[in-house]
């Protein structure tokens, strides 16, 4: 089945982020670029690596591969918390565009703000003077929370274009998204299904409407990210849940069932506070 184009997000710096994208966290660098190679048949264009998950290259290939023209496809990855610094940084993301075999990135992030090294401000510096080289055309942050957020405001020039952060119907962050709203930054779901470790498809919330739009529950879930307007980036290594997963265009998710997954929020995160993460 033909499915509609993915909507692109507007972003502050004058660019724009397709609205879904793919997510290659703990996919396993041996099969990443035949994963990735599937979910570009697929249709997504948008991924997004770091440089944590070692898979990097296997993107790379499976982007080099495609043949799709380079300015169809949306390609984001993340610096580590040990390259937070300035020439650190610049090394860093020269070798993670090595790695992805590009000349340029569309979107680079601060993979974790890692407040007790106090090095993200210094970071941030050096992520607006990449940008100011082209290389990048946007930058933003991940797990970045309201007051980190405020004091890269209060401290640098460049308001973040994102913050990548944990979101789903259990974690909803809402002070966060609150923030980031009121600055125009874009929200990006990471772990939008919760990683598979709630039983999120279980509940009525979310098998009521799948059965209503003779959908999946992961299906409902995405839908629910995309009507709140968040960027979303589910990961699948399984060929059919890469396609499930971007067959989400075709139905829309009523009012009351937009409420009633918001209704799920229990603030469970799947990973570490934020604060805590050196
Ligand atoms: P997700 O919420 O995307 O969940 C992935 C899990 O859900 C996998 O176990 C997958 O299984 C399963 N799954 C996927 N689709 C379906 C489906 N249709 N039905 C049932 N189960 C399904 O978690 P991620 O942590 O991967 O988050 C998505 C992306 O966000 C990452 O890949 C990464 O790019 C980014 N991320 C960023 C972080 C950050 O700190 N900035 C942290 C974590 C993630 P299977 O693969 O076996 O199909």
């Amino acid at each position: 089945m033909t499915q509609p184009p993915v909507p692109r997000i507007q972003l502050n710096d004058g660019t724009s982020i397709p609205q879904l994208g793919f997510g290659v966290f703990k996919v396993d660098p041996k099969q990443t670029e035949r994963i990735v190679t599937d979910a570009l048949e697929v249709g997504y264009r948008h991924l997004d690596t770091a440089r944590i998950y070692g898979n990097e290259e296997g993107v790379g290939r499976a982007l080099a591969a495609s043949g799709i023209p380079r300015e169809q496809l949306f390609v984001t990855t993340k610096l580590w918390n040990d390259d937070q610094g300035t020439q650190s940084v610049f090394d860093a993301f020269d070798r993670s565009l090595d790695r992805l075999g590009l000349e340029y990135l569309d979107l680079y992030l601060i993979h974790w703000p890692t407040p007790r090294n106090d090095r993200y401000v210094e970071t941030w510096k050096a992520f607006e003077r990449l940008r100011e080289s082209g290389r990048v055309r946007s930058i933003g942050v991940s797990n970045f929370l309201a007051h980190h957020l405020e004091r890269l405001l209060d401290e640098t020039d460049v308001v973040p274009a994102v913050d990548q952060i944990e979101l789903h119907p259990y974690h909803q962050q809402p002070e966060t998204a609150a923030f980031a709203e009121e600055h125009a930054i874009a929200i990006e779901a990471w772990g939008p299904l919760g990683q598979g470790k709630y039983p999120l498809f279980e509940l009525p919330a979310v098998t009521g409407p799948a059965e209503v739009h003779g959908k999946t529950p992961a299906q409902v879930v995405i839908r629910w990210h995309l009507q709140l307007g968040n960027v979303v980036i589910p990961k699948s290594a399984t060929p059919s849940r890469i396609r499930e997963n971007f067959e989400v265009f075709d139905f829309e998710l009523s009012p009351l069932d937009m409420t009633e997954v918001g209704g799920l929020e229990r603030g469970f995160r799947t990973g570490s506070h934020h604060d805590n993460v050196a």
